[in-house]
């Protein structure tokens, strides 16, 4: 028998690479999405495969899943900051709700539960690089509170369900991570930068654009995500790449790389925009043996292309 995984936000970027490499590895599939920033089209190749089940469910109000499941990982939640500015009852609601239903599920169902965190926890971080021992700085009730609070108080639960109820959870902190089937209009550098570039608009960097950030690949990050759902380790993790990069720098980079003749412009930076952030992945290395292995100049390739054929198609 086939051990069966659900997918929570399976349908959004991230979960939908993870459904990918599930299914590759052999496990059953269930991928849950209530549809709000995930996207069926990230999916839609998985239709037809018997091990694959999208279920259409708000983790939020409830959850209720059928059968054995040996593996939970929660995924749901808007992720990028427009989204969760758009979004911020529901953002709070998925961290934290959301996440105490599936806990509960775990338990219930005596399976092994991976939670989505992020570097955002670290808020506007005062140390540098970033280890998991760092508290961060975040400010509660400032824009981006609505997420970072969401994710500290999904430590928090998955913390105590490990050490109450000895529920089998893992903690992954991940940072600003890319590749195919990022929404061009989700409002993150990246996708922004690039889609700006091939349609010839001009580039709009925020602040003077000596913010730091460190980007990983997709296919790393599922990878060091899938080490540690079948590790014995139940402290918090960062995955991320630590090859740091102005934003300038990186808005260059894109013009270089797209060969555009688009023009790099200044905007005003956005409250509580974290100046740095670079992951310390010391841990990651030690624990799960996982270290990234796409460059930057490796990852933007397919990535590039998966953009390039969305603004053809004017997605
Ligand atoms: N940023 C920018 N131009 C944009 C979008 C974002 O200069 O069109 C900046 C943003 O202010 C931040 C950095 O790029 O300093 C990374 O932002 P992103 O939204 O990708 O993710 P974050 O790491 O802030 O969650």
């Amino acid at each position: 028998m086939k051990k069966r995984v659900l997918i929570t936000g399976g349908a959004g970027f991230l979960g939908s690479h993870l459904c990918d490499r599930f299914l590759k590895e052999g496990y059953s599939v269930l991928c849950m999405d209530n549809l709000l920033t995930g996207s069926k089209e990230n999916i839609e190749h998985l239709v037809g495969n018997e091990d694959f089940q999208f279920l259409h469910n708000n983790v939020s109000e409830f959850v209720h899943v059928p059968g054995d499941l040996h593996y939970i990982l929660h995924f749901a939640s808007p992720a990028s900051p427009i989204d969760y500015l758009k979004m911020p009852i529901q953002t709070l609601k998925v961290g934290s709700l959301g996440t105490l239903h599936l806990l509960g599920l775990a338990k219930e169902k005596k399976a092994t539960i991976l939670v989505a965190s992020t570097s955002e926890i670290y808020g506007d971080p005062l140390v540098h690089p970033q280890t998991e021992d760092y508290w961060g700085n975040v400010n509660p009730v400032g824009p981006r509170g609505v997420y970072d609070e969401a994710k500290r108080f999904l430590e928090a639960i998955t913390m105590a369900y490990h050490t109450f109820h000895g529920l089998d959870t893992k903690i992954v902190r991940i940072f600003n991570t890319y590749g195919p089937r990022m929404r061009l209009n989700d409002g993150r550098a990246l996708p922004a930068f690039i889609g700006q570039a091939l349609r010839g608009e001009d580039i709009t960097v925020f602040g003077d654009g000596s913010q730091t950030r460190s980007f990983c690949y997709v296919d790393d990050l599922v990878d060091g995500i899938y080490r540690l759902l079948l590790s014995n380790y139940n402290q918090p993790v960062n995955i991320g790449n630590p090859d740091e990069i102005t934003i300038l720098q990186f808005a260059e980079e894109v013009v270089k790389l797209t060969g555009s003749k688009s023009k790099i412009i200044f905007n005003d930076l956005p409250v509580d925009d974290p100046k740095q952030r670079k992951p310390d992945i010391s841990r990651a290395k030690e624990i799960l043996g996982w270290s990234p292995q796409f460059s930057r100049s490796q990852g933007l390739i397919p990535t590039l292309e998966y953009f390039q054929n969305k603004v053809q198609s004017g997605g």
